[in-house]
């Protein structure tokens, strides 16, 4: 990135390499947003250009030197723009970059999207003359204005007053909300075309995104409309189309089109991605997931923990932390799977797994916040830690509210029964096992058969009299003896 005369003016050092630069708590001057305050990053398209102060940044709250080092505090991030090709769609585009933007500022941590986001400034930007959050605004402003040519003025307000950030919190949950319920009409079926997003191969050089009318991107932070937003200024940029090509299998969404853009976009190492799939060919997570997945093959089913839960432990015995880097780097890992939040309001929400049918735990908080979104059949079958401790409890829980895992899970979209049920399956066994207990002589009466089944290849006492006798019992056995020869024992 060349060096722009006003670039020159910051103090500190503003370059791609420092993306995935981490800010650990010995070297932390302060943190905003996060898990403990709230904190949220918002763009907003503005019609009317003279309404922008083009590259002027405010601030509402504490300034970074009037914040305690070692201090956390709210954040909030409002950025106004407008440029003539910009339509409201592109808003969430826009503001998912403000991630990547300000990675590129040493000594400044950004992580997350949304109201998730997390940022910690180090003690050494701040020695180095980092006085004010507004050289941040004023850096992230002139990086979206040469990254982005199509964004024509923009201003910034930064928000660290907490009740003020909560305040505007609130009204910007409800523009989300909207974003997010723009496409619940829109179908996969209804477009040629889907979308990829490559912005974190930067980190996960195999991810490979792939957003769909119903399928939100696994960061939560793009929506079908919003990819297609992105695309008509940047066909060729990081969201381009990926024309969808012929369906392969309509239940796992396997399409032709998203197969060659995975084997294009992974450099090979994955050839083949189901959208709505969870143990088949899943889609890759980088590590910007909003919920991580986990399956529970005790009980066959699916757990789901959301980054920023206030569970600490799933019945796995793993927290989100753990169990996120087990489906991060941009891999497909079966087993594991990243989606966003409203990927559980999708109609075909896991469908080849058997959809909400295969959920069987849930963090509580994650199933407060999504509840409308769970099946009427399902909503009291799924259990979360306050139902129970561990995969013991687990299966009484689902044996006792008579979950579909327990005897079978038959698929809503096809009526197919793609689980046969661990409950019976236990069951079976059992059986089993009390037959093979049944003496020989009354599960076999034939005493043509006995001598047969007591043939003592293996076990010579069993026959010639010594030691304790053993019984082996043969089903559906074919026996062809050509001969039998009878010895008698020397001494007996
Ligand atoms: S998680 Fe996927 S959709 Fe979201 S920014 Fe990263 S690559 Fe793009």
């Amino acid at each position: 990135m060349g060096a722009s005369e006003e670039e020159e003016k910051f103090p500190f050092d503003i370059n791609p390499m420092y993306e995935g630069e981490r800010v650990r708590k010995s070297g932390l001057y302060v943190e905003l947003g996060g898990q403990s305050k709230p904190g949220f990053e918002l763009v907003l398209f503005e019609p009317e250009p003279e309404k922008i102060k083009d590259g002027e940044v405010s601030l509402i709250g504490p300034d970074l030197a009037d914040m305690e080092e070692g201090g956390k505090y709210a954040y909030g991030m409002i950025y106004r723009v407008y440029g003539e090709q910009i339509e409201k769609d592109l808003e969430a585009v826009i503001e998912r970059r403000n991630h990547e933007y300000q990675s590129y500022i040493q000594g400044y941590m950004h992580l997350n999207q949304r109201a998730e986001i997390w940022v910690r400034i180090s003690k050494d930007a701040v020695k180095k003359g980092l006085k004010s959050l507004k050289q941040i605004g004023r850096a992230t402003i002139m990086l979206f204005k040469e990254e982005l040519p199509f964004i024509e003025r923009m201003e910034a307000t930064f928000i660290t007053d907490e009740a003020e950030v909560e305040k505007r919190l609130e009204e910007t949950n409800e523009i989300y909300k909207a974003r997010d319920e723009k496409t619940r009409g829109l179908h996969d079926e209804d477009v040629d075309e889907f979308y990829q997003c490559t912005l974190c191969q930067s980190f996960a050089p195999t991810n490979v995104c792939v957003v769909t009318p119903d399928r939100i991107a696994l960061c939560g932070a793009m929506s079908w409309f919003d990819s297609r937003a992105a695309a008509r200024v940047d066909p060729e940029g990081p969201n381009a189309p990926i024309p969808k090509g012929d369906c392969i299998d309509p239940i796992g969404g396997e399409y032709t089109g998203v197969n060659e853009a995975a084997v294009r976009l992974s450099s090979g190492e994955y050839d083949s991605i189901k959208i709505h799939s969870f143990l088949e060919k899943p889609h890759t997570s980088c590590g910007c997931f909003e919920v991580a997945g986990f399956y529970i093959p005790e009980v066959e089913g699916i757990g789901w923990v959301h980054r920023g839960s206030k569970v600490s432990e799933t019945p796995i015995g793993l927290p989100f932390s753990t169990i996120a880097g087990s489906v991060g780097g941009g891999k497909q890992v079966q087993g594991f799977l990243g989606i966003g939040i409203q990927y559980f309001y999708s109609s075909k929400f896991i469908q080849y797994d058997g959809g909400w049918r295969r959920v069987v735990w849930m963090a509580s908080d994650l199933k407060e916040r999504v509840a409308d979104a769970i099946s009427d059949e399902m909503k009291d079958k799924i259990a979360t830690e306050k139902d129970v401790k561990d995969i013991e409890e687990l299966r009484e829980f689902l044996k006792r509210v008579d979950h579909p895992v327990v005897k079978g899970v038959i698929r809503e979209v096809d009526g197919e029964q793609i689980t046969e049920g661990w409950a019976v399956k236990e069951e079976a066994a059992e059986v089993e096992a009390k037959a093979e207990a049944v003496p020989v002589a009354e599960a076999v009466p034939s005493t043509a058969q006995v001598p047969l089944a007591s043939v003592p290849t293996m076990a010579p006492g069993a026959v010639a009299g010594g030691g304790t006798p053993i019984q082996i019992i043969l089903k559906d056995a074919d026996i062809s003896i050509g001969k039998i020869i009878v010895k008698r024992k020397e001494g007996k």
